[in-house]
């Protein structure tokens, strides 16, 4: 059986009430889907009600972003030891909504990769192709060079400790997902590739899938050879169709 790692991303939702109501409901069920690790990423200023919920829990608490700088002068953000002492395991990194939104560069991504994982988190790196990409046929070359980018600034020893995270950005939030074939080919193009420069370093990569993904579509594309499990926006919301997508497979 393989792992599974399942990742909530509640993006910038929630509020004391509704956060504890489905953090309830999650703990109750998250010893139970075998071989799965779990983890939430709530929006910063709840980072410490999150933390203290799921203590004594097997969840494993996220953050959706991470400065690019060890401290200083940088309104509005928050660094990776910051993080660190909240015992944050994941940070998202990359997200298509930050690099659209909030013009997030490939230099940043790479230097908050290095500073998550040097404060003994796992960045989980996200990529993934637009509508026009996927139709003028680019989905490989973008994805590959997204991920090269990166690599050529971090070095391939830290990202090892990488987890790639394929979200095709017209799936995000549209409900419209990538059919399971679509995903396992751009997944097993990603480890293909990964395997390809480093056979040693990255035989054991973990490539999650993110965008629309619910209880109806997860087993289908949790069963592919290369899924390793899910980034979950919308459906993580919903205590119901989130604790389906844990046990998928
Ligand atoms: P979605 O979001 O599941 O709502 O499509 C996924 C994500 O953006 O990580």
């Amino acid at each position: 059986m393989k792992h599974k790692l399942v990742i909530a991303n509640w993006k910038m939702n929630g509020d004391f009430s509704s956060n504890f109501s489905l953090l309830k409901s999650i703990v109750a069920f998250a010893d139970k889907p075998q071989n799965t690790q779990i983890a939430v990423c709530p929006p910063f200023v709840y980072l410490s009600q999150v933390y203290d919920l799921l203590e004594s829990s097997p969840i494993a608490l996220g953050a959706q972003n991470v400065g690019f700088a060890e401290k200083g002068a940088y309104t509005g953000e928050t660094s990776a030891s910051m993080l660190q002492e909240f015992a944050c395991q994941y940070v998202l990194v990359g997200h298509s909504e930050r690099r659209t939104l909030f013009k997030e560069s490939d230099e940043h991504i790479a230097e908050k990769i290095k500073l998550a994982v040097a404060h003994n988190q796992t960045p989980v790196l996200c990529i993934g192709e637009t509508l026009e990409e996927r139709a003028s046929n680019e989905t490989q070359t973008v994805i590959l060079s997204q991920i090269k980018t990166i690599i050529d600034k971090v070095g391939s020893e830290v990202f090892k400790s990488v987890v790639i995270a394929y979200e095709p950005i017209w799936a995000i939030g549209t409900g419209q997902t990538a059919t399971a074939e679509q995903a396992q080919q751009i997944h097993a193009l990603i480890r293909a590739y990964l395997r390809s420069l480093e056979p040693i370093l990255f035989d054991e990569m973990t490539i999650l899938y993110g965008g629309s993904v619910n209880e109806n579509n997860a087993d289908e594309l949790f069963a592919q050879n290369d899924i390793d499990g899910f980034l979950v926006g919308g459906a993580s919301l919903k205590a119901a169709s989130f604790e389906k997508i844990c046990f998928a497979g």
